[in-house]
């Protein structure tokens, strides 16, 4: 072994090699990835961070040669020559050339890897995770991170040609009220005292505004302590926005050329714009959830009028309630088994419908149902006529109270578009939301809580009725939703303290209190702060989407798991007993010094891993 540097100095990358490289003697560095042994002669894949190439090495002449092991990371020095028409490998951009090894210098060693270092292995994930630096070698994760790159890339490129200048703001912050739980970060200089990590940029991407930037972005790190669903990441990136004197259709209009550049930069297919504007309210009509995927081209209808009057029990305890009825016309669901409806019908009472009762259109123009029996002839055929119902349909019913239905009809139109295979599809749908609610009751809270975030600017028509009506009042905000996955949201603000103290005051909060949390904002709303419109869309997400990878984690480096650890630094972590008491803080009950906290999270070193020959 020599020392740090190595002698032989790399002129080429492992994967730049092609035929017209053939006679050039070339020193390349890298991994080995495989070896074998052809009856004397190795054959060895040598990987680096370009790509993967096949070298030759007769052991006689080459030290060292016999004891190489996966993953030891060496140096070649050899002559690049085509590879015999036989062995010429299409499925490598290399593939067509071999290099033959002249020198070996083994540059350091490596103990043998706990998983294979290769693509479309299937090891436990929290094994990837804690030896992440290994499973960031392997080709797929390597271009997940190219493939991030590029489009953060394509983002500044286009933001920065419409004159936005990218400005970042603090992580030692005070609390913004993006309704999540803070991460505290305690202050040694003022004991008792605490920075909050920002959950997202908000409060100073408005300053910036009030500053006269005009046109701000930055691709933000935030952090939310929240309990953390499958998906999620307590710190998280996203692409953060803002606009003066600007409102809605401006902001849209620039996301949607945003997304078109980065999606024809990064895929090379364009989505079409204008993306469709929905209300909220109509999302929920149609679609039953805010979120919409309109790869499904199913829609909710409402049914109720039809059943007014109607003999069938649970249809009539329904109306009674004040409940609807909603309907979806499933193509082809008529061949629905028995077993299958059944099913279905659990799982709408299991989300708080009371009823699914369902009629299957037959070929010859009859009407197989349940409910015949309880209807006035020709219902049926009404019902099939106002869903435009086809031979072979399914018209399934849901029937409940109007807050738990709606959703249920929203999950039964995806799982019938997954059923037809339409929500697997690899077409791009985008919708803006728009008009929410500005406010909505928490029973948790037992108080009106924003929808979005306080500062967001209810619709100009709406105003008046902030005092009388707060919860009937639209917010002046868009959510954009790509396939049925919310991608990010925004708003115009509000610009006037007036205003600001009325919603405040409409969300219960004192004047004392809005003064204390956020009186340093509402005073630099004073300073002459114009109108201003943004947005922040989750670029982890966005990116999982694009690369088509199966989860946020695929995407982002250095992830955490469900439970908020990192699994490779093994964070959070107990501090030493001086580090407490620096900060004046005093843990109860005391840590057992050295355990992690997340000892759930620990990971076995597995079995899983390769043994010491390769093939
Ligand atoms: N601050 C909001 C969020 O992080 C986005 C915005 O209103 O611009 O969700």
């Amino acid at each position: 072994m020599t020392g740090a540097g190595g002698v032989l100095k790399r002129t080429h990358g492992c994967g730049e090699l092609d035929p017209a490289a053939v006679g050039a003697e070339v020193v390349l560095c890298g991994w080995v990835a495989r070896h074998r042994d052809h009856g004397g002669v190795l054959f060895v894949d040598l990987r680096d961070a370009s790509g993967v190439v096949q070298a030759v090495l007769r052991p006689e002449g080459l030290p060292g040669a016999h004891d190489l092991r996966l993953e030891d990371v060496v140096a070649v020095r050899g002559v690049v020559t085509p590879r015999p028409p036989a062995m010429v490998n299409p499925s490598l951009p290399t593939g067509a050339v071999e290099i033959d090894v002249t020198s070996l210098e083994v540059l350091n060693s490596s103990r043998t890897p706990p998983f294979y270092i290769r693509d479309g292995i299937t090891v436990e994930e929290s094994l990837r995770l804690r030896y992440r630096y290994l499973d960031l070698r392997r080709p797929e994760m390597r271009e997940r991170l190219a493939f991030r790159d590029r489009t953060a890339r394509a983002i500044r490129e286009f933001l920065h040609e419409r004159g936005y200048i990218e400005v970042e703001t603090p992580i030692l912050t005070r609390s913004t009220p993006e309704g999540a739980r803070d991460y505290l970060v305690p202050s040694r200089i003022a004991p008792g005292s605490f920075y909050a990590l920002p959950q997202s940029p908000q409060l100073f991407k408005q300053l910036l505004m009030v500053a006269g930037v005009e046109r701000y972005f930055q691709l933000a790190r935030c952090f939310r302590d929240e309990d953390l669903r499958a998906d999620r990441q307590p710190e998280f990136t996203q692409l953060d926005l803002e606009m003066s004197f600007a409102g809605a259709a401006e902001v849209m209009g620039l996301v949607e050329e945003l997304v078109a550049h980065v999606l024809q930069r990064t895929t090379g297919r364009r989505p079409q714009v204008p993306f469709p504007r929905i209300p909220y309210v109509e999302a929920i009509r149609r679609f039953g959830t805010d979120r919409p995927d309109l790869r499904v081209p199913l829609e909710i209808r409402d049914v109720t009028t039809l059943f007014r009057g109607t003999a069938f029990a649970p249809f009539a305890r329904t109306l009674a309630a004040g409940g609807i009825i909603g309907a979806l016309r499933a193509p082809g669901g008529a061949e629905l088994s028995r077993r299958e409806l059944d099913d279905l019908a659990c799982e709408m009472t299991g989300r708080g419908a009371a009823v699914l009762a369902w009629a299957m259109l037959e070929a010859g123009g009859g009407v197989r149902s349940p409910l015949a029996k309880h209807l006035e002839p020709g219902s049926l055929k009404n019902l099939s006529e106002a869903l435009a119902g086809e031979p072979g349909d399914a018209l399934l019913l849901v029937g409940g109270s109007h807050p738990a239905t709606m959703p249920a009809l929203g999950w039964l139109r995806l799982e019938m578009g997954r059923r037809l295979g339409l929500t697997g599809s690899e077409e791009w749908r985008f919708a803006w939301v728009t008009e929410f609610p500005l406010l909505t009751w928490s029973e948790e809270e037992r108080r009106l809580v924003a929808v979005h975030h306080p500062f967001t600017s209810p619709l100009p028509e709406d105003l008046d009725r902030l005092d009388g009506d707060p919860a009937d009042v639209r917010a002046d905000a868009y959510d954009l939703v790509l396939n049925g996955i919310e991608l990010g949201g925004g708003s115009v603000r509000i610009h006037r303290r007036g205003v600001q103290q009325r919603v405040f005051g409409a969300l219960g909060l004192t004047l004392a209190e809005a003064e204390r949390r956020f009186g340093f904002f509402l005073e630099a709303l004073d300073y002459g702060a114009p109108p201003h419109a943004g947005i922040a869309l989750g670029l982890d997400r966005l990116v999982m989407m694009l690369a088509g990878a199966a989860s946020v984690r695929e995407v982002i480096a250095f992830p955490k798991t469900a439970r908020a650890a990192c699994l490779l630094s093994g964070a959070p972590a107990a501090v030493d007993g001086k580090q407490l008491e620096d900060l004046g803080l005093r843990v109860s009950p005391p840590p057992a010094t050295g355990l992690p906290l997340h000892a759930c999270d620990h990971v076995e070193q597995a079995e899983a891993g390769p043994g010491e020959d390769d093939e």
